[in-house]
């Protein structure tokens, strides 16, 4: 059985202290690889490599940087069926959502980051007859990156890749869940050319290697993606060692459905917003407000449509829906489905652990589920149960929706359906949420800062926000005369 070990330096190689730990399909509940569990010791050797390679690469030329990182984006494409399977393995999704989805855009990340590393200008500030300011932004040295596994791949690039543009030395950290893709990144950094040491890449559970490269006094800044709980608590040490640190963290995302909206095209597209990945995407929206005139057909054509998604084996081309991350996860999707009837809600489908024929018999599968008759203020729509769970609610006026979509200590992204051109940008401007799409859903611009407000996070990430955070800001006044 195949071992994925941590990648220090340029080289594979097992934990310091021998740790291991099984590797889960989630789609049939068995082992079939195992991973190379690491703690403090690891990461103290991947610290010492990063450091090592700190200045060489900071120094590195521009174009030669964004020459390895392009390379890097052009052997995910070149790999992108082997990257889609063991994606596909590691966490249950689709073979097509892990084709469409998460491979395409590990590579735009690297690609979008080497060319954005040459263009963006930093400031100056003239002082008339007295001075001129200018602003360095210098790479911050060696940085902390630590990943959830609901978008294995995708996200852990989306944090490495402006990281190594902005001419920082790497340890990071994917989810011990779905750590196959990012073991295979280690090999197409090396035959990209990345210099040894410039990414580390060290696997084990988030107490024992997050914590440690959190805690780490020469990892100057984290880059942390996951729960809100995990993001606290990282915030707190951070606190402690005044290191910067940037926090995407859960949500409870509103949908907003107007009467006036274009149905079947909202109809389509809620549909995605609410299940892709299993509803396990940080900005799926779980919380759908429909305004009343249009409420009981909506519940009627949504839950028709739901009822014929096709649920199952995830390496099937047809699957829309595959199975949950892990058995826990399970349970605690289960766990919010018997909570919402407690508080009264109607499972208007689903609502059940799926059975699977052979070889998905172990699986953790989930039938797509919609809960209506809930008011906001339950503990089912306040609680973020990332899974294919959403919730129905209807409301009368514009006011009303932002008011419910609002209550909510979350505030990550936001939906809108309405062709209404002054209601959509009323509402844009009312909703207490980082991302808001109107008229559509996940639709990215890389350039674009992403992130979240209230509990869903601190900073930014994306584009000139992201090579902010990777750099240090340094003034520089040159006076005329002296
Ligand atoms: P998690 O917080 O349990 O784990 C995330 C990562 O942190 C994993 O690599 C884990 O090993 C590590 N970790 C755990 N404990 C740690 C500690 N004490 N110190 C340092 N690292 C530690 O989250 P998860 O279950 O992997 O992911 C699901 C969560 O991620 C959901 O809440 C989801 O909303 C959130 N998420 C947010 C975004 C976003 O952009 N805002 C995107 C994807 C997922």
């Amino acid at each position: 059985m195949k071992q994925y070990n941590h990648f220090i330096n340029g080289e594979y190689r097992p934990s310091l202290h021998g740790g291991t730990m099984d590797i889960i399909n989630p789609a049939t509940g068995k082992k079939y690889a195992t991973l190379a569990s690491g703690d403090e010791a690891d990461v103290k050797l991947a610290y010492t490599a990063a450091n090592n390679a700190a200045e060489s690469w900071a120094c590195t030329p521009l174009p030669e940087r964004q020459r390895i990182l392009q390379k890097i984006a052009s052997l995910i494409e070149e790999k992108s069926d082997q990257l889609a399977e063991a994606e596909m393995l590691d966490t249950g999704k689709p073979i097509s959502l892990a084709r469409r989805l998460d491979i395409p855009r590990a590579a735009s990340n690297f690609s979008f980051f080497a060319a954005a590393a040459s263009q963006l200008a930093s400031e100056s500030h003239y002082m008339p007859g007295q001075a001129l300011n200018y602003t360095l932004r210098q790479p911050i040295g060696v940085v902390g990156c630590i990943s959830p596994w609901n978008l294995p791949l995708y996200l852990f690039t989306w944090k490495i890749a402006p990281a190594l543009a902005a001419g920082n030395t790497v340890v990071a950290k994917p989810s011990e869940l779905t750590p196959v893709t990012a073991a295979m990144l280690g090999d197409i950094c090396n035959e990209a050319g990345l210099p040894a040491g410039v990414l580390n890449i060290i696997h084990g559970t988030g107490p024992a290697v997050g914590e440690a490269i959190v805690r780490h006094e020469g990892i100057k800044a984290i880059s942390f993606t996951g729960s809100t709980t995990v993001g606290k608590r990282i915030a707190g040490i951070c606190a402690e060692q005044l290191k910067k640190s940037s926090l995407e963290l859960g949500g409870k995302n509103p949908v907003i459905i107007f009467a006036d909206c274009d149905y079947e095209e909202m109809l389509e597209t809620t549909i995605r917003s609410s299940f892709s990945n299993q509803g396990q995407i940080c900005l799926c929206g779980s919380r759908i407000l429909v305004q009343k005139s249009i409420y009981e057909k909506f519940v009627a054509d949504f839950t028709r449509r739901v009822k014929e998604m096709k649920i199952g084996d995830p390496s099937s081309p047809d699957t829309e829906v595959g199975a949950l991350i892990s058995e826990g996860h399970l349970q605690k999707v289960l766990s919010y489905i018997d909570l919402a009837q407690m508080e009264g809600g109607r499972i208007e489908c689903g609502g059940k652990q799926l059975h699977m024929p052979v070889p998905n018999e172990g699986g953790y599968f989930v039938e797509p589920t919609i809960i209506t008759g809930l008011v906001q203020n339950c503990r089912t729509n306040q609680e973020e149960i990332f899974g294919p769970v959403v919730t129905i609610m209807p409301f009368e006026t514009e006011m009303e929706a932002i008011a419910l979509a609002n209550q909510t200590s979350y505030g990550l992204a936001s939906v809108v359906w309405t062709n209404h051109l002054a209601r959509a940008h009323r509402v844009a401007g009312a909703l207490q949420t980082g991302i808001v799409w109107i008229n559509c859903w996940l639709l990215r611009d890389l350039r674009t800062p992403f992130g979240g407000v209230k509990q869903s996070g601190i900073g930014r990430e994306g584009g000139w926000e992201a090579i902010k955070f990777f750099t240090e800001a340094k003034n520089v006044t040159v006076r005329y005369e002296h």
